[in-house]
């Protein structure tokens, strides 16, 4: 088995409920899809980055995790396009007794379920419909994938978050049925958290608009947080 990764690197946590940890991240190439707020789009080509072997890949994490690492990340691009190899590479990560965290769109529940095993900490991230992440027409689809991700994570007990990024384009209204989707398929006591993140740099949303989406989810979940991207503020990758 084979697999692009498009960069690997050491860095701070800049996002979520673990932002400020050392982290080291294997970036994986490849995602079909068309964010407008895409803060990675070198890696989306699926012929980005290099080819490896899984035992190259392997060998690679291995001489790039420094001391007092705190959790590898499989981030993208988006992981779930090469869940095989990911499933690999993660269970390599695990005899070395770190903690494997995976951050994708999941777009996709059965290639979720074949990386769930493997992971410790899973970030979801819903998509609003202004992201562009699809066309209209798939979008309901995009969300029931999600929601299935969502119960399955959170059902094998994986530390699990929300994240939603929110721009100056996205409404309230669709965020809302978005809410009672969410927490009608789980319970809030499942979730470690609920993250609103800002775009940045890009369609930024104003502090009156974060307010009303951090009031949005409060009924639902009051531990929810509006945190931004923090890596960008140090300049970090
Ligand atoms: S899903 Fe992630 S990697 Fe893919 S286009 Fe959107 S933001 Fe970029």
């Amino acid at each position: 088995m084979k697999v692009r990764l498009f960069e690997i690197f050491t860095s701070l946590e800049g996002e979520g409920i673990l932002y400020g940890t050392k982290t080291l991240f294997v970036r994986l190439a490849g995602c079909p899809f068309k964010c407008f707020y895409c803060d990675t789009k070198d890696s989306l080509p699926m012929d980005s980055g290099k080819e490896y072997t899984i035992d190259e890949a392997c060998k690679l994490i291995e001489n790039n995790l420094e001391k007092n690492t705190y959790k590898v990340n499989f981030t993208g691009g988006d992981p779930l396009v090469q869940s095989e190899a990911v499933s690999e590479m993660a269970k390599f990560v695990k005899t070395k007794k770190i903690p494997t965290y995976l951050e994708s769109s999941c777009y996709d529940s059965k290639k979720f379920s074949q990386v769930l095993p493997y992971v410790d900490y899973i970030k979801i991230e819903f998509k609003t419909p202004e992201s562009k992440f699809v066309d209209p027409k798939h979008y309901s689809k995009l969300l029931e994938n999600e929601l299935q991700c969502l119960t399955l994570a959170v059902n094998s007990k994986k530390v699990t978050y929300i994240k939603v990024v929110i721009n100056s384009k996205t409404q309230l209204e669709p965020f809302k049925k978005l809410l009672e989707k969410i927490f009608t398929s789980i319970s809030k006591s499942k979730i470690a958290g609920f993250i609103i993140q800002p775009t940045y740099g890009i369609a930024e949303p104003s502090l009156k608009q974060l307010l009303s989406f951090y009031d949005a989810v409060y009924p639902y979940y009051n531990e929810a947080r509006v945190i931004p991207q923090l890596h960008k503020f140090i300049g970090a990758p």
